[in-house]
């Protein structure tokens, strides 16, 4: 049942909250943390989106729950170098850049659990949610960064050579390319900024790109032409990766001359975009024709005390920094919401009413 005289907004709460993640025992062994029966809020992923929210809903003590995702840090925390993000003029990598912001929504109270959302209750608040380690958690509020993945190119091939030649991600893979010859697929950003790192280990790079004119900023264009070891085959497909037990070639599809060949290669490397991850959402909240979050400018969804930030409802401009702008505004709008909450439950503070209104919204 609703603990309807316990709100634990912070430290006006009763101090039953444990924000720890860490408690300990008499003995001194560490314990797994005694989570409140309703969570302020809980962030849904752990990209910049996330960990921005978290840090400012725990400045705002909230106390709030990050459920990571399977793949923590997200796309940003496979991105080589992030070489635009304002304040760090030398750049820095990408899995730095979130190890970065976790440790601060650490510091400042935000819990952390490394688990899976397999469903969301939106019949709230509060909002349940369940993860794939059979664990369930209720929210009076919940930010949903679940960022996007990487999509697939869906050719023959593709599915059974990844990992044995096919990869989405050179800072993982491209170490082991050492003296290879590589194709990238993909004419945007990430083709290009992984085009130019793999060629660190490789000694050709070839960037197929199916139209003739790059989408990728100026800068990485300009590097990337400059440097000796890329290569660009312009209006082309790949329709099939090719080999027994590795990566051996590629077909490809000139579609302009409607001509097909094969490339040897020892490595496939794909940056054709992204996807939503919305698994959970659908047929919850409100998405567009392309499968991301609707949100108004106020990082609103479609029902009230769910909020959304980053890519899950930004196709537009997929940086880190406008994904940090989304989730500090979600935050700051579920703590207003929140705030709200608390003032119907109590109204002109009169506590005798506060357990039926809080029956109300369980
Ligand atoms: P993207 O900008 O969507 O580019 C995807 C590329 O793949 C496009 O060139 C597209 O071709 C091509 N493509 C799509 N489907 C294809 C298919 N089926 N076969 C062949 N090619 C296909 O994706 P992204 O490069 O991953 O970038 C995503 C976002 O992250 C962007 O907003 C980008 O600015 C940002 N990002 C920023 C940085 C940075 O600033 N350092 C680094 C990485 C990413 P067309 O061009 O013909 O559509």
């Amino acid at each position: 049942m609703f603990d309807g005289l316990n709100l634990n907004l912070g430290s006006s709460g009763d101090g039953s909250h444990m924000a720890s993640s860490d408690a300990r025992d008499d003995a001194g062994t560490a314990a797994p943390a005694a989570r409140p029966e309703i969570e302020n809020v809980i962030i849904v992923g752990s990209g910049p989106a996330g960990w921005s929210a978290a840090i400012y809903a725990a400045r705002g003590n909230l106390q709030p729950l990050v459920i990571t995702g399977n793949e923590p840090g997200g796309q940003v925390a496979v991105t080589t170098e992030v070489e635009n993000y304002p304040g760090f003029p030398e750049g820095l990598t990408g899995p730095e850049l979130v190890e970065r912001m976790q440790a601060q929504a650490e510091k400042f109270g935000a819990s952390v659990e490394f688990d899976y959302v397999t469903a969301i209750d939106i019949s709230g608040p509060p909002f349940a949610v369940e993860t794939v380690s059979d664990k369930s958690y209720r929210a009076r509020a919940l930010i949903i960064a679940t960022g996007s993945s990487t999509r697939k190119l869906g050719v023959p091939g593709e599915e059974r050579l990844t990992g044995r030649g096919v990869s989405y991600c050179a800072t993982c893979d491209g170490f082991f390319f050492r003296g290879k010859e590589l194709v990238v697929i993909g004419g945007g950003d990430s083709a290009l900024e992984e085009a130019l790192f793999l060629t660190k280990f490789a000694t050709r790079v070839r960037i197929i790109h199916r139209r003739d004119q790059l989408r990728a900023d100026m800068i990485l264009q300009k590097r990337a032409r400059a440097n000796p070891k890329i290569e660009f085959i312009w209006d082309t497909v790949v329709t099939g990766i090719n080999g027994e037990n590795m990566v051996e070639s590629v077909t490809l599809k000139n579609l302009k001359s409607g001509q097909t060949s094969e490339l040897r290669t020892d490595g496939v490397f794909v940056y054709v975009g992204h996807l939503p991850n919305n698994q959970v959402l659908l047929g919850k909240l409100e998405l567009d024709d392309q499968g991301y979050v609707i949100t108004d400018r106020l990082m609103r969804t479609s029902v009230p005390g769910i909020f959304a930030a980053g890519e899950i409802q930004d196709h537009r401009f997929r940086q880190v920094a406008t994904s940090v702008g989304q989730g500090v505004a979600a935050a700051m709008e579920a703590e207003k919401y929140l705030a709200e909450l608390e003032d119907r439950a109590y109204p002109g503070h009169q506590e005798s009413e506060a357990p039926a209104l809080l029956e109300a919204v369980a």
